[in-house]
C-alpha cells in the first residue's frame, strides 16, 4: 500500500485551447453523483489502507477548486475519516486563480492542506486569451494574496513557455512577476501541441503561430538562470524550489514509487501494478456503483521495466540519480546494468557518469527525451522479467 495518494477532480470552468488533460466542462456534469462515487472508492480501500499512514495527497485536475466550498469540505471529511493522516506531510491543491476564493481557501486551510499550486501560464493578458484562460493577472496578484491571508506558506505557480506569440521578453516579464510575488515554488512547461486540443487544430490549419526554436531554448535558459538568482534551485526538469519546498509528492513519482489513484481516469501505482481508472464520468460512476472499484486497465511492471523506469524518471532530478540509493531500492549497480547505455549517453554529452551520481549535463536538460531513449527497453526481458 501505498503512502501517496493523487485523487482527481475532472470539472472545468472552461476549457483551455492547449488543454489535453482528462477534463470535462462543469456545466450540466453529476458532480454529486462524482463525489459520492469517489469518496465510495476511497472507502473501499479503508481497510487495506488503515495501517499504512499517508504521508502525501495531492488532489489534481480539471480543477479542484470548480468544486464549491462545501463540496470541497465533503471530501476533506471524508478524506480524515477514512485515510490515516496521522503522518502527513504535505496536502497539494490545484487551484484556478479566478476560483480561489476566500471560502475554499479557508474550507483548504482548515483540513490541513498546506500547499497550493496555482494554474497561472503567464501574467500577459493577450496571451491569457489566445490560450484561452479566463483569469487576468491581477487576478493571479489577488489569489495569492487571499492565498497568504488565509495562512498559506507554501504556494507554487505553473508557468508555461513557448506559447503562441510569446516572445521572451514576454516569458521573462511573466516569470520575474511570478517571482516578485514571493511564492515558494515555481513549475515551467514548454507548450506541447497535442492532439484533440484547439491548438492542435489550428496548427494543422496552419493558423499557430509558435515561437522559433531558438526562443524556446532562450526562454528555458532565462528561467533557470532566473529562478537560481531568486533562491529557487533547480530540482527537477521543470520544478524549481526554495530549498524545502519541494514537491514531495511529485517526488514520489520521480523516485518510482507507488501512490494511489483515486477518481475517473486517475493512474496508481501499487505492488508493481501501473493502473488505470475507467473514464469517462459516467462510466467511472457506474463502475463504482456496480463493482466497487474502476480499474479498467493494468498492467505488471516487469523487472526489466522497473529498473528502466527507475533511470528515465530518476534523470528528471537535477541531482540525478544515486547509485548507492539505487542499490538499496533495486538490488543491483547501476553502472553495471547500464554499461553501454550510460557510455552512450557520456560520449554524446547528455550524461555526466559521477562517482556518487547519474546525471544529466546542461546540454542533456535541453535534449532530455534523447537520454531517456537511450534506456528505454534497454533491458533484456528473458533477463529481468
Ligand atoms: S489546463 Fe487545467 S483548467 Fe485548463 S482545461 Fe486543462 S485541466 Fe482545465
Amino acid at each position: 500500500m501505498s503512502e501517496s495518494i493523487y485523487i482527481h477532480i475532472p470539472f472545468c470552468e472552461h476549457i483551455c485551447h492547449y488543454c489535453d488533460f482528462n477534463k470535462v466542462f462543469l456545466e450540466n456534469q453529476p458532480v454529486e453523483a462524482y463525489m459520492d462515487a469517489l469518496i465510495k472508492e476511497v472507502e473501499r480501500s479503508k481497510q487495506a489502507r488503515e495501517q499504512v499512514p499517508v504521508k502525501t495527497i495531492y488532489i489534481g485536475g480539471g480543477t479542484p477548486t470548480a468544486l464549491t466550498a462545501v463540496q470541497l469540505e465533503r471530501l476533506f471529511v471524508a478524506l480524515h475519516q477514512l485515510l490515516n493522516l496521522k503522518e502527513l506531510i504535505e496536502f497539494s491543491v490545484e487551484v484556478n486563480p479566478d476560483s480561489a476564493t476566500t471560502d475554499r481557501l479557508n474550507v483548504m486551510k482548515r483540513f490541513g492542506v498546506n500547499r497550493l499550486s496555482l494554474g497561472v501560464q503567464t501574467f500577459s493578458q493577450p496571451i491569457l486569451t489566445e490560450i484561452g484562460r479566463t483569469h487576468s493577472p491581477e487576478g493571479v496578484n489577488e489569489a495569492i494574496q487571499k492565498a497568504r491571508k488565509s495562512g498559506f506558506t507554501n504556494l507554487s505557480v505553473d508557468l508555461m513557455l513557448g506559447l503562441p506569440n510569446q516572445s521572451v521578453a514576454d516569458f521573462k516579464e511573466s516569470l520575474e512577476k511570478a517571482l516578485n510575488l514571493g511564492v515558494e515554488h515555481i513549475s515551467a512547461y514548454m507548450l506541447k501541441v497535442e492532439k484533440q486540443t484547439v491548438f492542435y487544430n489550428r496548427k494543422k490549419k496552419g493558423t499557430l503561430s509558435l515561437p522559433p526554436e531558438e526562443d524556446d531554448v532562450a526562454m528555458y535558459d532565462l528561467l533557470t538562470e532566473t529562478t537560481k538568482a531568486h533562491g529557487l534551485y533547480q530540482y527537477e526538469l521543470s520544478n524549481f524550489g526554495k530549498p524545502g519546498y519541494e514537491s514531495k509528492h511529485n517526488l514520489v513519482y520521480w523516485n518510482n514509487r507507488s501512490y494511489a489513484g483515486f477518481g475517473a481516469g486517475a493512474s496508481g501505482y501499487e505492488d508493481r501494478i501501473r493502473y488505470q481508472n475507467s473514464n469517462p464520468i459516467q462510466k467511472y460512476i457506474d463502475a463504482i456503483n456496480e463493482k466497487g472499484n474502476a480499474k479498467y486497465r493494468t498492467h505488471n511492471v516487469s523487472t526489466a521495466e522497473w529498473l528502466e523506469e527507475a533511470v528515465f524518471l530518476g534523470l528528471r532530478k537535477r541531482e540525478g540519480i544515486h547509485k548507492k540509493q539505487f542499490y538499496n531500492q533495486y538490488g543491483y549497480e547501476l553502472d553495471a546494468l547500464f554499461k553501454e547505455e550510460i557510455a552512450i549517453g557520456t560520449r554524446r554529452g547528455l550524461l555526466e557518469n559521477g562517482i556518487d551520481y547519474l546525471s544529466l549535463t546542461e546540454e542533456g536538460l535541453l535534449l532530455a527525451n534523447e537520454a531517456f531513449e537511450l534506456f528505454v527497453a534497454s533491458l533484456d526481458e528473458s533477463v529481468y522479467s
